[in-house]
């Protein structure tokens, strides 16, 4: 458990798509904060056919590596596709909150997602209408778009807000020009970060839109940083 007061937004890597010839990894987030260890998304844990005819996916899963599964002390699903439910079964008798909706949804459309990864064993899901405070400074949001179901985890950390955005949007440009409700709203939350679940690094607002000052946009400068 994290001591120091300071809220921290993690990304694990765990499993890599093969998308139209290019490589899209699947993040889950890990929020560190003082009351307790978030867990955003689970990814996958095994291949199932359905997805590798899909995907052809390599997998990474968090209880094949160094992560503190028992440590995880509340779980949320932005929405419950495949990729983002499949180590679900992993948290046992610990909260997964969920909109109400998306579960609906999970359970009643057909070729929704695997079921049998949504429902496996014991989970205990907590259905959610609405925004919901989680811990001090973490509230889900609902973000309709990718699904109807779909939310974001806000996590306030004394600056602009960190978004964990599961696939509100599932590249940077979705929010660099929004055109559904989850994200015009995960935009309106004004955003100094947004982590998405197949991006490696999180979208920042460039700099001409925080300031006219200086024509450098921060996201510019950061990719060149990083490669
Ligand atoms: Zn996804």
């Amino acid at each position: 458990m994290n001591t120091d007061g300071a809220v921290t937004v993690t990304p694990i890597v765990v499993a890599d798509l093969l998308v139209e010839g290019e490589v899209m990894p699947v993040c889950v987030h890990v929020i560190d904060h003082p009351d307790g260890r978030v867990l955003v998304d689970t990814g996958m844990t095994e291949l199932h056919p359905a997805v590798v005819a899909a995907f052809n996916p390599r997998l990474y899963p968090l209880n094949e590596r160094d992560f503190d599964v028992a440590g995880v002390d509340m779980v949320v699903n932005t929405h419950l596709h495949a990729d983002h439910c499949g180590g679900n079964h992993l948290f046992a008798g610990r909260p997964i909150y969920v909109q109400r909706r998306e579960l609906d949804d999970a359970h009643h459309e057909d070729d929704y997602t695997l079921r049998e990864w949504v429902d496996a064993p014991d989970l205990q899901y907590v259905p959610v209408d609405g925004e919901l405070e989680l811990l001090p400074g973490v509230r889900l949001v609902p973000a309709p778009g990718h699904t109807r179901g779909s939310q974001v985890v806000v996590v306030e950390t004394g600056g602009r807000p960190v978004v964990i955005c599961g696939d509100t949007a599932v590249w940077f440009g979705e929010l660099d020009e929004p055109r559904t409700e989850g994200q015009r709203r995960v935009l309106a939350l004004d955003p100094g970060e947004v982590w998405l679940s197949h991006v490696y690094e999180p979208w920042r607002p460039s700099v001409a839109h925080i300031d006219d000052h200086g024509p450098t946009d921060a996201r510019e400068g950061r990719d060149r940083s990083t490669n």
